[in-house]
């Protein structure tokens, strides 16, 4: 039986389409990008099309035995119940066949997931949750969201939604944490109004008047700046009660963190201890870690969206 040689992914941003081919043994073969075309259909499986014939033509793939597989991780999800996009922030794309239609285009099968889930599936293959039945990836940065990973696969569920953990609202609430910011979904108090970037600033600004980003915020906590520190507590202790929650249901084996705060070591090295209390539990040694392929994760888990059995 022949044996795949190369596997695609493409992380199908806002901004940027990336891709990078990978051998069977996980090593970076090729890699390439293009600007997203942003509000165009066409263009963007145009470009996506262009991008997988450079990649292939790059790694020497052409005429295998086996095609080159190819695996597409994107903001929002592929709708069970009737194939179209949902949720995706690239809006020109809801609502279309879009893993239909670039099938036809490539010719092959592509596997689409949610952007949240390919990094859970990266790292549990040869990332930070490497050869972890259970894997839960958590995004922190301009937006909040998860992704798991169970046994090296994505963890899509019935709705598509597994995982999406943005829009639960903060566990455990204090009063004054009642009822929460605005959401843009529409919902008040969303855990992602607190625990992304924009959030931490917007908590810091409500605090102490001061209008400072997420990473300055975070450098001058670093530094022992009272106000700062006293935002980064706030923070870590909410983000403490939003993944204890989800530990109490899926109970992972390991917590992998991605997204710009994620690369702060100080937060993923408090959490275990402020996550401990709120598990109902008689111990709690689930370790959290950085993800290991850091940015690179969406790109290596839709390229690992075909696993070694597929
Ligand atoms: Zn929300």
């Amino acid at each position: 039986m022949s044996e795949r040689t190369l596997r695609i992914g493409i992380d199908l941003g806002g901004t940027k389409i990336a891709g990078i081919a990978l051998a069977p043994d996980g090593t970076t073969r090729a890699e390439a990008r293009v600007p997203t075309p942003r509000g165009d259909y066409a263009g963007t499986l145009d470009s996506i099309a262009g991008l997988v014939a450079a990649l292939e033509s790059e790694a020497g793939a052409q005429g295998a035995d086996i095609p080159a597989s190819v695996g597409i991780g994107m903001p929002g999800a592929v709708s069970r119940h009737n194939g179209l996009i949902k949720n995706a922030n690239s809006v020109w794309l809801n609502g279309r066949p879009f893993a239909q239609d670039l099938a036809a285009r490539l010719a092959r099968p592509v596997r689409v997931e949610n952007d949240a889930n390919c990094l859970a599936v990266s790292e549990a293959v040869d990332g930070a949750g490497a050869g972890e039945e259970i894997v839960w990836a958590v995004i922190l940065g301009t937006g909040v969201g998860s992704g798991i990973a169970l046994r090296g696969q994505a963890l899509t569920g019935r709705n598509a939604i597994a995982g999406e953990w943005g829009h639960n609202p903060l566990p455990w609430p204090r009063d004054d944490e009642r009822p929460g910011p605005a959401c843009y979904c529409g919902r008040h108090g969303c855990i992602e109004t607190w625990l992304s970037g924009p959030g931490l600033a917007a908590d810091h600004f409500s605090q102490t008047g001061e209008r400072q980003a997420g990473e300055q915020i975070v450098a001058a906590a670093l530094t022992g700046e009272p106000g700062a520190a006293a935002t980064m507590a706030r923070y870590l202790d909410r983000l403490a009660r939003g993944l204890a929650h989800v530990v109490n249901v899926i109970d992972p084996d390991v917590i992998v963190l991605g997204g710009g705060l994620s690369r702060i070591a100080s937060v993923v090295a408090a959490l275990p201890e402020k996550i401990a209390p709120h598990v109902f539990s008689d111990a709690f040694d689930t370790p959290v870690r950085a993800s290991l392929h850091g940015d690179a994760s969406g790109v290596r888990g839709a390229a690992w969206l075909w696993g070694p059995e597929s």
